[in-house]
C-alpha cells in the first residue's frame, strides 16, 4: 500500500487523514511518512546488500531532525555539505563515523568542526582544498580521510541545473587534475587519500550515466594503485530517481546490477549517498484555495496558499509535481505527465499559483484537475525532498509546519514559523 492514498473521496497519509491534520494545524503543511521513509531506504539497502554498501542519507534533501533520526536508528550514515547539516547529523544520533562531507567551498571553520568530530571523510574538490584539509589536519594533531570526488564529465541527462559531472560544472575534480594530486600525495603528510567519490546530479532515469563514469574511474582506480595509494571505498553518491508523475521508473536493483560489478572489480567498500530516492515520495506540501480567478481571456487561475517559497522546484527546475484535491470523488490519474492533462469533461484546466510577487510563483501550468472552490485541499505530491529544506521566508511568509506520520498517529517535527520568527535577530536601529 502506498503511504499517501485515497479511500472514502479523502487522501490519507498511512492510517490518518490528511484533512484531521490539517484541521489542527493549518495550511500549507508538510506531511512525512516514517514508513515511507523506511521502505524507501531497506529497498536500498537490500539492493545493496550483497556488498555490504554504507548508505549515507543526503541531509540537504530534507534535513529535519527527526527524519534524519529515524534514518539514524535505522543504521544510516549522513552525506552533509555544510557545518551547518553535519551540526544536524550530529544532533540527530548520527554516527560521526559514518559521516561524509562534500562540497566545493568547505571554509577551515567548517574543516575544523569535522575533524573535531572525527567524521568519516571529507569528499574533496579541489587542490586548494586538500592543502586546506592537510593544513587543519596538522593543527589539529590528525590525520584526515580524504575521497576524491571525481568529474568523469558524463551527462546524466537530468536538467541542466541539476547535473554535476560535467567538464562545465563547478563540482569534483576531473582526472588529469586528479592525477597530479595522485603524483603529490605523500606531501599531504596529515592526509590519506582512501576513497574515490563520484555524484552525477540528480534525478537519473538510467544506469547508464552511473556505468560510464565507473568504466572511467576504473582506470583512474588502477592508476592510483599503481602509484601506491591504496584506495578502498567506492562512493557513487546519489542522484536515484523516483516517479514525479506515476510512470514506472528504474529500481534499485536495476543500478545494483549494473553498478555492482564495478565495485567488487575494484575490490572496494561501497558508499552510496541518496536523498530524493528515500524522501522524495515519502512527504507531500498540502495547501489551501485561497481564491479562484479567470481573465478575460478565458484563462483559469488557481490561488494557493502555498507559495514559490514553501516549495521552489518548480520555479527552480520547471519541475513537474502532480497535484489533486484532498477531498474528491474523482480518481487521481494513476499517470499524469506534462503533456497528458488535456481538459476532459467536469475538469477544468488551470494555473495552480501561489501568492508570492514573482511570475515564476506557479506549481502547475494548464493543469486538469476536478473544480475546487476557496478553502478546498490541495495535496502537492513527491515534496519530501528539496522541499522544506529549500524554503525560504520571502515575501515575509513564515516558513511551513511539517508533520510526520506513523501508522495512526502524527506529531508536529516542526513548528509553523510565526511574525516574530520572521524579525527575531534583527535589530531595529
Ligand atoms: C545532493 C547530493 C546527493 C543526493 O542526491 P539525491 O538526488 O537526492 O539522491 C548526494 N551526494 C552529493 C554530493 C550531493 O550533493
Amino acid at each position: 500500500m502506498d503511504a499517501f492514498h485515497y479511500d472514502g473521496n479523502t487522501l490519507y497519509c498511512e492510517r490518518v487523514k490528511i484533512k484531521d491534520i490539517v484541521s489542527e494545524t493549518g495550511t500549507p503543511v508538510y506531511i512525512y511518512s516514517k514508513n515511507a521513509i523506511l521502505t524507501r531506504f531497506n529497498e536500498l539497502k537490500t539492493a545493496f546488500q550483497e556488498v555490504d554498501a554504507t548508505i549515507c542519507f543526503s541531509v540537504k534533501s530534507n534535513s529535519n531532525l527527526s527524519v534524519c533520526k529515524i534514518l539514524a536508528d535505522e543504521g544510516s550514515g549522513f552525506d552533509v555539505v555544510s557545518g551547518g547539516e553535519l551540526f544536524r547529523a550530529l544532533k540527530a544520533g548520527g554516527k560521526p563515523s559514518k559521516i561524509v562531507f562534500a562540497g566545493v567551498g568547505k571554509t577551515d571553520k567548517e574543516i575544523q568542526y569535522a575533524l573535531e568530530n572525527d567524521i568519516f571523510m571529507f569528499n574533496v574538490e579541489s587542490i586548494a582544498e586538500i592543502e586546506h584539509i592537510n593544513a587543519a589536519a596538522c593543527r589539529a594533531g590528525k590525520t584526515a580521510k580524504v575521497a576524491l570526488r571525481i568529474n568523469p564529465d558524463i551527462d546524466a541527462k537530468t536538467h541542466a541545473k541539476t547535473t554535476t559531472g560535467k567538464k562545465e560544472n563547478k563540482f569534483g575534480i576531473d582526472l588529469i587534475v586528479a592525477e597530479t594530486i595522485i603524483e603529490k600525495a605523500k606531501a599531504y603528510t596529515n592526509v590519506t587519500i582512501c576513497g574515490i567519490h563520484v555524484h552525477l546530479g540528480s534525478p537519473i532515469y538510467s544506469a547508464d550515466p552511473y556505468v560510464n563514469a565507473l568504466k572511467k574511474i576504473t582506470m583512474f582506480m588502477e592508476k592510483c594503485r599503481n602509484a601506491g595509494i591504496n584506495i578502498q571505498y567506492l562512493n557513487i553518491g546519489g542522484g536515484y530517481c523516483i516517479s514525479y508523475t506515476g510512470e514506472k521508473v528504474i529500481e534499485p536493483k536495476d543500478y545494483s546490477t549494473q553498478i555492482l560489478p564495478f565495485a567488487k572489480e575494484m575490490k572496494c567498500r561501497v558508499i552510496m549517498e541518496p536523498g530524493r530516492f528515500i524522501t522524495g515520495n515519502s512527504g507531500i506540501l498540502v495547501t489551501s484555495v485561497i481564491y479562484n480567478k479567470q481573465n478575460s481571456h478565458g484563462k483559469k487561475f488557481v490561488i494557493c496558499d502555498a507559495a514559490m517559497n514553501d516549495l521552489l522546484r518548480p520555479a527552480l527546475y520547471d519541475a513537474f509535481h502532480r497535484i489533486w484535491p484532498v477531498n474528491t470523488s474523482v480518481a487521481m490519474p494513476d499517470v499524469e505527465t506534462p503533456d497528458t492533462s488535456v481538459a476532459k469533461q467536469g475538469m477544468d484546466l488551470v494555473d495552480i499559483v501561489g501568492p508570492v510577487c514573482e511570475s515564476s510563483d506557479v506549481f502547475a501550468k494548464d493543469r486538469a484537475i476536478p473544480p475546487v472552490n476557496e478553502g478546498d485541499l490541495l495535496a502537492i505530491f513527491s515534496a519530501g525532498a528539496y522541499g522544506f529544506t529549500m524554503s525560504s521566508s520571502y515575501n515575509s511568509r513564515p516558513r511551513s509546519c511539517e508533520i510526520l506520520v506513523d501508522r495512526d498517529k502524527y506529531i508536529v517535527i516542526r513548528k509553523r514559523e510565526t511574525y516574530e520568527d520572521l524579525i527575531a535577530g534583527e535589530e531595529l536601529v
